[in-house]
């Protein structure tokens, strides 16, 4: 299979080894590497992407999920196009458009306040520095298999060692609720913040217990660290995010990808009293900078994509049809190694040693390293878009049929492989 993918991409092979003389490993964002080499894209239109090599994908990446909308939903491209030429490129000074964006930002996730940045790093970085300034305290609790951004990682390739402030991080069990109480607990003087994700995305997909999403918060409420809910992957998932449908209430939420409407975002928020710490108005508090927090295409599209094109409606519709296909998934998988994961529009597949079927913690994912190449090499030839660790988002408008040829092609691929 790996021979025919070299055959199958000459393109992308060649403009890999050209790449590799001005980026290290021809690449600049370790998650979109595969090997032997990975595919070139050229262009994406609706759900599709369309390769160097001339292949067509339905495309099951959507950029990590902040493809939402796909390659040119029409409002988006409309309200880019205008922005463009009717406002311009940033201006240099506070605007209109990143006021309507908050407030609808607000309204949907029921922040008290919020603020911009440039990505979901950026919003994990400054919920954790709002966090410091508004206890005074230093350390934060977060879980094994977390993933809060680039330089907060505590999966596969990532440790407290590998991360900044190496000695503030205490790693907690994720879905162990004695586990993290103890940790909480005894550390409760020094903790400025409880930082966690309602399901980890890098697992791929190892979904959350509502109950030990709801006692890590009550354990952080009780010795007055700042509970901040990472959902800047999970707010797709329904109207108000996945908080609403766990019923939690963070103090602070972190939010990015798809809320920028496809162009680079993040976004922190929540509680006004703790928000306060960055007015400028105030004496003592904490400066935020970043010259593209309210860049004027990001702010415009994300807008009218959240006022117009993922309205409530949409987002419980379509994180159903992701729930069915889902389990379509789950029932092919019944007797065979791959194991499916997810919730809504946000999906994992996994091929595990011990072929359990469900993941709770990083330590229970052991894969088959083999099947899992072997399965992304046959989806790729069957012109499915999908990333080599398993990770799987939606499109908005993909069409259904499309999802069910999915399923399809994956119950060939366990039957050809099932004595593997
Ligand atoms: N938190 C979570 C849960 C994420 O999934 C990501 C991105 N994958 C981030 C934070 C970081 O966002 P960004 O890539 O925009 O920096």
């Amino acid at each position: 299979a790996r021979q025919r993918f070299t055959e199958r991409n000459l393109a992308s092979l060649k403009l890999h080894n050209e790449a590799t003389e001005s980026l290290p490993g021809g690449n600049t964002r370790s998650v979109l590497y595969s090997a032997p080499f990975p595919v070139f894209m050229n262009s994406g239109k609706g759900y599709q992407v369309f390769s160097e090599d001339g292949h067509i994908y339905t495309d099951l990446v959507a950029e990590l999920t902040a493809g939402l909308y796909g390659h040119s939903q029409p409002h988006i491209l409309s309200t880019l196009q205008s922005t463009l030429t009717e406002t311009g490129l940033n201006l240099g000074a506070t605007t209109k458009l990143e006021m309507q964006h908050a407030r609808l930002l607000c309204e949907r996730f029921g922040l008290g306040r919020v603020r911009f940045t440039n990505s979901g790093t950026e919003a994990t970085l400054h919920a954790i520095m709002g966090a410091r300034k508004y206890t005074g305290r230093r350390k934060i609790v977060v879980f094994g298999g977390g993933y809060h951004g680039a330089c907060f990682f505590f999966c596969e390739g990532g440790s407290a060692e590998n991360n900044v402030d190496r000695e503030d991080w205490i790693i907690a069990r994720y879905n162990d609720i004695e586990d993290a109480k103890s940790k909480i607990e005894s550390h409760a003087t020094e903790i400025a913040a409880v930082l966690v994700e309602g399901m980890q995305g890098s697992g791929p997909c190892i979904v959350g217990d509502h109950e030990f999403l709801l006692a890590v918060q009550e354990s952080a409420r009780k010795i007055g660290a700042v509970f901040i809910f990472d959902e800047v992957m999970t707010s797709r998932l329904a109207p108000g995010g996945l908080q609403e449908i766990v019923g939690l209430k963070p103090d602070i939420t972190t939010l990015g990808k798809w809320l920028g409407g496809g162009i680079t975002f993040g976004a922190f928020g929540g509680r006004e009293d703790m928000m306060q710490v960055y007015d400028p108005r105030v004496q003592g508090g904490l400066a935020h900078s970043g010259t593209f927090n309210n860049n004027t295409l990001g702010m415009a599209a994300g807008h009218a994509g959240l006022s117009q094109v993922y309205t409530a409606d949409v987002a419980v519709e379509f994180n159903k049809t992701g729930d069915k296909f889902r389990k379509k998934l789950q029932e092919v998988s019944k007797g065979t190694k791959m194991t499916v994961t997810g919730l809504g529009t946000i999906l994992g597949i996994h091929w595990l040693v011990d072929g359990r079927k469900e993941l709770r913690t990083l330590e229970d994912r052991r894969e088959d390293k083999g099947l899992l190449e072997l399965f992304w090499l046959e989806m790729l030839e069957d012109g499915f878009w999908i990333t080599q660790r398993g990770s799987l988002a939606l499109i908005l408008g993909t069409p259904e049929g499309e999802l069910d040829r999915f399923v399809e092609v994956v119950k060939k691929f366990l039957e050809k492989y099932k004595t593997l």
